[in-house]
């Protein structure tokens, strides 16, 4: 291809035909106040939260015009985000969008649900639970008004010896179908014996119990699969500093290519997911941003 100058022009830049986004805006605030977690009961400023909102219906107007794309979206905010009306809207308006495959967050499940029957069966929660925080009365009546609307979600707890009574409970009572997911204690070591105790309640312990060696293995994070943050920066994953390029000018598209991990490992599930070797996306199927696999 030549311009009429004789010189080569730019090959054109293609959409790719589906792409997974893990968006998280400046929001850091939670209503808990988990001991294990630096956002606990965290406050942000009213300046903050405008401009987490301002930034969330910029990306929401993005995502609903690019329709070149099929769009799955995961929100992964530092705090709670459904305790916020944007979020809430924002899923519900994308649910809609006939060219968005999906549309979930991560979520402590402490604000009511009645919000989901608003939204398309796109829309699903990735909700956890965090003992001492919620009554495990409360948070069951959360899953189960889920149910009810018929809603997509999994559910969760981090593998820390004193949850795992609670753990069982909140297994025996959700529903065999809803995916319980167990998630290794940041710096935690398990004997064998409590690896399998864990291994029992959720059968993929194995993957979250061990950091992966990623280092110049191929990923999907960088060609199917981008972070953005609130400015619109895209980087290949959000454990990968280098930018990309930016979601609002474009320059997205042309960065997106088969690339291998530059980190030693990866051992957070959003972003192992998306490793290849791991093959994790025969596992989850359609449900690989909320975490529920695809025989559930
Ligand atoms: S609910 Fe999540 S964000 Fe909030 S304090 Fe607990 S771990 Fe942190
Ligand atoms: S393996 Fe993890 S850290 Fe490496 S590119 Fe993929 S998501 Fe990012």
């Amino acid at each position: 291809m030549s311009t009429f100058l004789g010189l080569p022009s730019a090959p054109p830049v293609l959409a790719p035909e589906k792409l997974s986004i893990l968006y998280r805006g400046s929001l850091a605030s939670c209503n808990y106040d988990c001991p294990y977690c630096p956002f606990a009961k965290r406050v942000d400023p009213p300046e903050l939260l405008r401009q987490d909102r301002a930034a969330l219906e910029r990306f929401v107007d993005w995502a609903m015009a690019t329709t070149d794309v099929r769009l799955s979206i995961l929100f992964t905010p530092w705090g709670e985000g459904l305790t916020r009306s944007w979020y809430r809207e924002a899923i519900v308006q994308l649910s809609h969008q006939p060219h968005l495959d999906r549309v979930a967050i991560q979520t402590n499940l402490a604000a009511r649900v009645e919000w989901m029957a608003d939204a398309a069966p796109t829309a699903a929660l990735w909700a956890t639970y965090h003992p001492g925080q919620v009554t495990l009365e409360r948070f069951l009546a959360r899953c189960r008004r889920l149910d009810d609307l018929g809603r997509r979600y999994s559910v969760g707890v981090v593998g820390l010896p004193e949850h795992h009574a609670d753990a069982l409970e909140l297994r025996a009572a959700l529903k065999p179908s809803v995916y319980l997911w167990v998630n290794a204690a940041e710096g935690y070591t398990y004997p064998a014996e409590e690896e399998a105790r864990w291994t029992a309640l959720d059968p993929r312990f194995g993957d979250s119990v061990r950091p992966h060696a990623s280092l110049g293995k191929p990923c999907h994070a960088g060609e199917t699969a981008i972070s953005v943050i609130g400015d619109g920066t895209v980087r290949r994953c959000h454990f990968i500093d280098t930018p990309l390029g930016n979601l609002y000018d474009g320059s997205w598209r042309a960065a997106l290519r088969p690339r291998a991990c530059t980190n030693q490992i990866c051992d957070c599930h959003i972003g192992y997911v998306h490793l290849k070797p791991l093959a994790l996306y025969d596992v989850y199927g359609a449900g690989v941003l909320e975490r529920i696999p695809a025989d559930r």
